[in-house]
């Protein structure tokens, strides 16, 4: 246990309770041949100190710009084209982008940031290990990479991070072929705790491994969350590991954030139809058995999305208004918030609220 404190001291030692990261009215489109992929538009949300968010959609809805666009991470062809982040109290994009609103890659600022402040581990990021390269030497090279100690000493704290995600040190001088699928995932994971990061976001953390190491790391993830107050956006399309892990959460569709609150918010007292589809689509295993609920169609191409509401031509309930006004964000609860011109009622009329 010395080393789960060593590192919960190191992440006390911030403040606790703090904003640690603030998105507003991000805009981001990709440049194409065929024109402007409106990927992102005016996403907003924040997380403090010990937050884990669940960043939630079908493929496709912008979540991965979103987490691309906080690490900037984002490929030449993108664009941000509006908004502001704030991580740790400054405003990030002002320092960091291109003027035409491009990312800088070679941006001392945000190089700074990257991987000690803002961690990522990439979806099926247990294939990017080097093959040639022993793993340990790998997170090794990480930590020499970005701090000032000798190369024993970060040998010392990779040892540490493997038995704090449960892979027995002696593996560390093993190469990536020596592992399981579980075993890289979770390497993965040390490497992204190695610089005891203030943000740690995880693109679809899981969805390579089969169900029951996908459990065990799971598992792994909300007892490191809960140990060391870890501040985690996590990427995914399966809402079961949001409710599994995250305290917030924030519903993604066509490039919007359609319904963000607290998890237990958003599972007991959704407002937006899109959430009540997701969670409609997924099966329960406490309570009466229910057939579950496909949303018809499929999401929209993001060259010319919809007018108005992005979700009208699914939504059940779409009226002459979805189809013209782009619906306003509205509070339904202290801390919840749904994008719908009947927001409103349809809290009142599913949760009696
Ligand atoms: Fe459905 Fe209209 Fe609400 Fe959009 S604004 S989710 S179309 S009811």
């Amino acid at each position: 246990m010395a080393d789960v404190k060593r590192i919960a001291e190191l992440m006390e030692a911030r403040k606790p309770g703090e904003e640690i990261l603030r998105v507003e009215d991000l805009v981001v489109h990709y440049k194409i041949r065929a024109g402007w992929v409106r990927a992102v538009e005016g996403a907003k949300f924040s997380l403090n100190r010990g937050d884990t968010m669940g960043l939630v959609g079908e493929s496709g809805c912008g979540k991965t710009t979103t987490g691309y666009s906080i690490a900037q991470l984002l490929p030449d062809n993108a664009y941000i084209k509006g908004g502001k982040i704030h991580f740790l109290g400054e405003e990030i994009l002002s320092k960091t982008l291109l003027p035409d609103g491009r990312v800088d890659k070679f941006n001392e600022y945000m190089r700074k940031l990257r991987w000690k402040r803002i961690s990522y581990i990439f979806q099926g990021a247990m294939n990017a290990l080097n093959p040639v390269l022993k793993v340990g030497d790998q997170i090794v090279e990480a930590i020499l990479a970005h701090e000032k100690v000798d190369e024993e000493t970060a040998r010392e704290r990779v040892k540490e991070l493997y038995k704090l995600v449960g892979i027995p040190p002696d593996r560390i001088d093993n190469y990536p072929h020596e592992y399981s699928g579980g075993m890289k995932q979770r390497a993965m994971i040390a490497m992204a705790l190695a610089l005891n990061p203030d943000l740690i976001i995880a693109d679809e953390p899981t969805t390579a491994l089969d169900v029951i190491v996908q459990d065990k790391i799971l598992g792994e993830m909300t007892r490191l969350q809960r140990e060391l107050g870890m501040t985690m956006i996590i990427i995914t399309h399966d809402i079961s590991i949001v409710a599994e892990i995250a305290n917030k959460m924030s519903v993604m569709y066509a490039g919007q954030i359609v319904e963000r609150g607290t998890t237990r918010h958003i599972f007991k007292r959704f407002a937006h139809p899109y959430t009540k589809g997701l969670l409609g689509s997924f099966p329960s295993i406490v309570g009466e058995k229910r057939r579950l609920e496909a949303i018809p169609g499929s999401p929209p191409n993001l060259l010319n999305p919809p007018s108005g509401c992005r979700f009208h031509p699914r939504c059940p309930y779409a009226q002459e208004i979805c189809r013209t006004e782009e619906p306003p964000e509205v509070e339904v609860e202290p801390g919840h918030f749904v994008k719908c011109h009947f927001a409103e009622k349809f809290f009142k009329e599913w949760h009696g609220g």
